[in-house]
């Protein structure tokens, strides 16, 4: 039978600072319900004057921390709800919202691999929850993260994708930097194009199932260079975090 998602009332538990344009928030749920890894949950703010507005949110966390959920929400100039929640909410507020929602963009160990990875900006977040589920589970399949951040201050989760990647079995993290890159970088300087995304997807093998999740023109290129380099169709999941004119 299919669960009605009803609203329910989130309690902000802590707020972290992750990169200066962005802020995971830790929500305390009443009615908490496990999700997959890649689902989000809607937010709703309404104003004084009854005026609501409503937006999606990937989770950050995995499902096997019950009772919670982490979202974490890049800053949008003059952005209506980010601009909010950045500035406004403390911890102790109550936010309204409904979820765990999606059922394609989402991957769990038992789906096995080999998986790549592929993020824009926030648009790591809910392969956030992937990578750190696979870690909860004690899971060996092959994962690659392929993450393009503008500069080295904006990699959201930087520390904790080192320690995974030197912790965890079979997990590769490859960072490419499209504006600023740290001195003596000798790695990906460039927004992801075709011959980047053969050299990182290539030792993974034609098999591989692939996630793309960020501005919604990276994601279009991407998964077009994914089709060049010989993955179908099928192999191929994405996400649409919103309409931004850049995809660098
Ligand atoms: C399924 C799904 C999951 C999402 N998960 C996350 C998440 O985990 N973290 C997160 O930070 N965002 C996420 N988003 C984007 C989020 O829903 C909002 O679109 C975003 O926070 C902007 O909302 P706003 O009210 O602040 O801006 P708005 O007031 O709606 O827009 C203000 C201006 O910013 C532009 N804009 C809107 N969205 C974006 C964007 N994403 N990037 C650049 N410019 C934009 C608009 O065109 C407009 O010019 C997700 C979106 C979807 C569809």
């Amino acid at each position: 039978m299919k669960r009605i998602l009803e609203w329910q009332i989130a309690t902000v538990k802590s707020i972290r600072q992750e990169t200066p344009k962005t802020k995971t928030f830790t929500l305390s749920l009443p009615n908490w319900v496990r999700h997959k890894p890649g689902q989000h949950y809607d937010v709703r703010l309404t104003a004084p004057d009854s005026y609501q507005a409503q937006r999606s949110y990937s989770i950050a966390s995995e499902p096997e921390r019950s009772g919670e959920i982490d979202l974490t929400v890049e800053r949008i100039e003059d952005g209506e709800v980010s601009s909010y929640v950045h500035e406004v909410l403390v911890v102790g507020d109550q936010i309204e919202l409904r979820g765990p929602i999606g059922g394609y963009f989402v991957w769990e160990a038992s789906m096995g691999g080999p998986i790549l990875l592929v993020a824009g900006g926030s648009g790591v977040v809910p392969l956030m929850s992937m990578i750190r589920h696979r870690a909860a589970v004690g899971s060996t399949v092959p994962m690659q993260l392929l993450y393009s951040s503008r500069t080295p201050e904006d990699v959201i989760y930087s520390d904790e994708l080192m320690r995974l990647q030197y912790s965890q079995n079979g997990l590769g993290i490859i960072i490419t930097f499209t504006r600023q890159s740290p001195s003596g970088w000798n790695g990906y300087k460039r927004r992801i194009d075709v011959p980047m995304l053969r050299e990182v997807a290539g030792p993974l093998g034609n098999i591989a199932q692939a996630y793309v999740c960020g501005p919604t023109l990276m994601v279009e290129a991407v998964a077009n260079g994914l089709l060049q380099i010989g993955l179908g169709s099928n192999q191929i999941r994405t996400e649409r975090f919103g309409p931004t004119g850049s995809i660098g």
